[in-house]
This record gives structure tokens, C-alpha cells and sequence, in this order.
């Protein structure tokens, strides 16, 4: 297709000012545009965070995330549209979130935030604190979010062992195990992080029997997809200290509601899917679509294609 107009969609606010986004390509051979709803189909091609159903009327989605299970790939499949995301660029952000999550319940950091607003001066017991090398570190999904926690948890002396489909090995874990063994690995983890993409294969895979898997002193830390964790499994085993505690930035219902047990919860840091953050996020997505537009123009195949 002819790429006359590329619309950033106003849906991008939640992670960065479209307008950023839009003054950062505006070299390209196109007109870029920031559009709301109304103009999505003057466009050929979107930059997107949400999903509307007028895409299927343009060639090309670019999703600024990684995840993109809230697409109708059928349909845009049937329409001809392509998709493409954004993997390849949360290896850094990523893993330095699950590095401070780590760091927040080895050195009990959470703890004193939370004394903190009530001027509470409380120490924590002689044997609360702890450091992390010699701690085993089980990351769930080898891909870019997994490698980049591996680079940043293995920079601080954890073990880490990673868990993908096929089981092959992966530069910067000692060991890979297949997803069949998954409990297996789990089992000897100090820290559970899940790092997988929502997909029919994946949906609750932690379910009750994984977290009966996993050490009672182990700590479980989601930064995937919500659904990729049995919500309220997770919560019972909390409950039932079968768990030591977790850290979660995404959740099965986004925002996480007013009323879920996990806000209260002294072991639980909420963070909301922000794992990704940072204010060169822009900048990523551009250079991917950047790239695109140059294949396009050079009639080769998608960086990054989905669907
Ligand atoms: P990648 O595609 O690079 O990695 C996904 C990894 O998951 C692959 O290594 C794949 O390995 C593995 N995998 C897929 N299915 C299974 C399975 N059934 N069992 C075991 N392993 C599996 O994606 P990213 O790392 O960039 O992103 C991963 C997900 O993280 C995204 O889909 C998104 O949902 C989420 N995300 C969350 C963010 C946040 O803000 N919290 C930010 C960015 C992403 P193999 O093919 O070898 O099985």
C-alpha cells in the first residue's frame, strides 16, 4: 500500500504526549498526524495503544506495546490489515523494575515507604533483611522482557534460570527448562518473574498447583499479562502464607478494583502496568516505525509483523 497519512492515535497519552510522538517522525515521506477516533479513517496506517474497530478500515496497525493480545488479529487478518508491535525495546525498563522489587523485599524497602506515612520508626526483625546473591531467580518467558530481567538480576548476583517453550538455551541463564517442566523450575526459585505474553497457551497458567509448586518463602513477581495468573489463586495462596509475597504490574482487571484484597496487602507491591516506563518510550516506538516505513517503501517485509 501507498502510505499517505499516518495517524498517532490519542490513545498514546496513557504512556507518552502523542504530539512527541508525531514531531519525532515527521521526516518521514508521509503526513503524520495526532487523530482521535473520528479521523481514523482518512489515515493509512495508526500508531496505537488501544484498539478501535475502525482499524480494520486502514493497512497498517503499530501497537506501542509489546503485548497485543487485545487485537482481533482474525479480523484484521480478514481485512488485510497488518499489525505490528513493539517487542524489542522494554529489555532495560523491564528489568530494572523487577530489579526494585526484588531490592524492595530483600532490603524491606516497601516496609518503611509504608512506615513512612504514618511517621512510624520501626526496624524491621533481626532476620527479615536479606541480599541477593545466592538467590535463584526463575524467569518465565526468554524473550526480550526475560533477557533484559536476566542482564539486570544477574548484574546483582542472583542465579537466574529461565522457563520457555522448547527448553533451548538462552545467553544469560544458567539453565533452560521447557514450559512442560515448568513446576520443576519454579520449584527451586527464590523469585518467580513471569515475563510471557497472553496467549491461549498461556492464559492462568499459574494457577493453584503452580503456586503449591513454588517454595512457601518464594516471591512471585508478574510484569506479563493479568491473565496469565488465576487472580484469585494467587490471592488465596497469599492469604494462606503459601507464598512470601509478590509484586504485580499487571492484573487481570486494569485499573486493579478499588476492592481487591491485593492493595492491603503488606507483602504485595501494586505497581500500575508501568514496568515499562520511561521517557525515551517515544523515541522507541519511532525508531521501530521509522524502520517500517523505510521497508515499506522498500517493499520488504515488516519488522516486527504479528499478524
Ligand atoms: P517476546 O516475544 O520477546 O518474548 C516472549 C517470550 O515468551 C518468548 O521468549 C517465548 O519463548 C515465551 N513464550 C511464549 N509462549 C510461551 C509458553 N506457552 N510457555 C513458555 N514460554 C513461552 O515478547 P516481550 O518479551 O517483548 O514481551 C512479553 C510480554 O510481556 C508481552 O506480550 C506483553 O504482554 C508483556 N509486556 C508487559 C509490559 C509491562 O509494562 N508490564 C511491557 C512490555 C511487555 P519461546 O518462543 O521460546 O517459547
Amino acid at each position: 500500500f501507498e502510505l499517505e497519512r499516518l495517524g498517532v492515535h490519542d490513545s498514546v497519552e496513557a504512556v507518552f504526549p502523542p504530539a512527541e510522538l508525531a514531531d519525532f517522525l515527521s521526516e518521514l515521506p508521509a503526513d503524520v498526524t495526532v487523530v482521535g477516533d473520528d479521523e481514523i479513517t482518512d489515515c493509512d496506517a495508526i500508531v496505537t495503544l488501544e484498539h478501535r474497530d475502525a482499524f480494520l478500515e486502514c493497512s497498517w496497525i503499530h501497537s506501542i506495546q509489546a503485548g497485543v493480545d487485545r487485537f482481533p488479529f482474525d479480523e484484521f487478518e480478514e481485512h488485510g490489515v497488518t499489525l505490528t508491535n513493539s517487542t524489542g525495546i522494554h529489555d532495560r525498563t523491564v528489568g530494572e523494575t523487577v530489579a526494585g522489587y526484588l531490592l524492595a523485599f530483600s532490603r524491606r524497602l516497601h516496609d518503611h515507604v509504608a512506615d513512612q506515612q504514618d511517621r512510624r520508626w520501626e526496624r524491621p526483625e533481626w532476620d527479615e533483611a536479606f541480599t541477593l546473591p545466592g538467590t535463584t531467580a526463575c524467569v518465565v518467558g526468554t524473550g526480550t522482557l526475560g533477557t533484559g530481567v536476566a542482564d539486570v538480576l544477574g548484574a546483582l548476583g542472583v542465579r537466574v534460570i529461565g522457563v520457555r517453550r522448547s527448553g533451548e538455551p538462552v545467553p544469560g541463564f544458567e539453565e533452560v527448562y521447557a514450559s512442560d517442566d515448568l513446576h520443576e523450575a519454579i520449584a527451586e526459585a527464590d523469585f518467580v518473574v513471569v515475563t510471557l505474553p497472553l496467549t491461549d497457551e498461556t492464559h492462568h497458567r499459574f494457577d493453584a498447583d503452580a503456586f503449591d509448586a513454588m517454595a512457601e518463602d518464594a516471591y512471585f513477581v508478574n510484569v506479563g499479562r493479568g491473565s496469565v495468573v488465576d487472580e484469585p489463586a494467587l490471592i488465596d495462596a497469599l492469604e494462606a502464607d503459601a507464598l512470601a509475597g509478590a509484586a504485580l504490574d499487571v492484573f487481570e482487571t486494569e485499573p486493579l478494583p478499588e476492592e481487591s484484597p491485593l492493595w492491603e496487602m503488606d507483602e504485595v507491591i501494586v505497581t500500575p502496568h508501568c514496568a515499562a516506563y520511561t521517557r525515551d518510550y517515544f523515541r522507541d516506538v519511532g525508531e521501530i516505525v521509522r524502520e517500517n516505513v523505510d521497508r515499506l517503501g522498500d517493499d520488504e517485509q515488516f519488522y516486527n509483523q504479528v499478524v
